[in-house]
């Protein structure tokens, strides 16, 4: 098996069939075999039903029916797992991401060994601006503090040689973000444009919230920066206090006066107890992050996995 495609679907009950459509018009031309691994995060909506209609098609395909919704990290993770190509393509079931391109990856793997991987980045963005300054914000920061480095733009429309991917399994964490692992294991990637189309039909399901929260993951993930946070503002409140209290007394007992500061007791009560709080929360993250991977609990649970006939043949 030349090429594996790992599509995680997660409602996307309409989608499946025109991206299944997609990918075969556009590897008409491949003189290699491919198969798709899709993974059923959970569905709601048809779409395990539809997964399943594909299977009478002449493509060698695989479902992973998730016992509920994971997440998009964990359903990668599945079909990584499931997947036996050669060539490994993680790609999007909302048709985003052309699967044309994916033939393109492929041919660069073909003829430049010195790549693992092939990623696609999206060069021009249609996003507000609050979002595009998050993100510029959130790239700045975590290239900053980790020392794993992040591509701006760069998705999880990648396609990978076998070695890497194995290399990416072994990491089991249950904490996923993709885009820092994939950076993590090393190799040489490609880097290439790509503009995102439309969805094909239904809506995105990150909302701003849950970016946020995905950006924090990635945070909390790759660098353990914040938890000096406490250890410098610590420092820096001591030695300031320390100047204040010198003045304090030197004003006091050379100069006479009286020392008045209600107003400026209060603002540093709460201020240092804001910070203090903050802290303990950051400190709290860890120990949280620590604490669910010390129970070892799997990423993802299929229900089942289903492989259609067409592997044998194509053996
Ligand atoms: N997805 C998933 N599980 C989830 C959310 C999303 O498997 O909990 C899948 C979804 O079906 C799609 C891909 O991940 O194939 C990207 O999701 P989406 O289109 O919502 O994200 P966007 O393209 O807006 O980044
Ligand atoms: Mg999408």
């Amino acid at each position: 098996m030349k090429l594996s495609f790992v599509v995680p679907c997660y409602n996307e009950e309409k989608n499946v069939p025109l991206f299944y459509e997609a990918v075969k018009k556009d590897f008409e031309k491949a003189d290699y075999d491919y198969e798709l691994v899709f993974v059923n995060d959970g569905s709601t909506d048809g779409t395990f039903k539809a997964l399943k209609a594909l299977c009478d098609g002449d493509v060698p395909v695989k479902i992973i029916n998730f016992s509920r919704n994971f997440g998009k990290e964990a359903a990668m993770y599945a079909g990584l797992k499931e997947s036996e190509g050669e060539y490994v393509t993680i790609i999007d079931a909302d048709l985003q991401q052309k699967p044309s391109i994916a033939f393109d990856m492929v041919r660069i793997l073909d003829i430049q060994p010195e790549f693992d991987c092939v990623a696609a980045y999206q060069a021009e963005r249609s996003e507000n601006e609050a979002v595009i300054f998050c993100k510029d914000i959130f790239y700045k920061l975590i290239n900053k503090f980790s020392d794993t480095e992040f591509v701006k733009g760069a998705s999880d429309f990648r396609t990978f040689r076998r070695p890497m991917v194995e290399a990416i399994l072994q990491m089991d964490e249950y904490f996923r973000f993709s885009k820092g692992l994939f950076s993590w294991v090393g190799f040489n990637t490609k880097f290439i444009p790509y503009v995102a189309e439309e969805r094909a039909t239904g809506e995105s399901k990150w909302s701003f919230l849950k970016l946020f929260r995905y950006a924090l993951e990635g945070i909390f993930s790759f660098t353990t920066a914040p938890l000096k946070i406490a250890t410098y503002t610590g420092l820096a409140t001591s030695v300031l206090s320390v100047i204040y209290l010198l003045i304090v007394v030197i004003q006091k007992l050379f100069c006479g006066i009286d020392v008045k500061g209600y107003a400026t007791i209060v603002v540093l009560i709460l201020l240092l107890g804001g910070i203090q709080l903050m802290c303990i929360g950051i400190i709290g993250e860890y120990i949280a992050r620590t604490y669910v991977q010390t129970k070892g609990r799997p990423i993802y649970i299929a229900r089942e996995v289903i492989k259609n006939d067409k592997y044998e043949k194509k053996e």
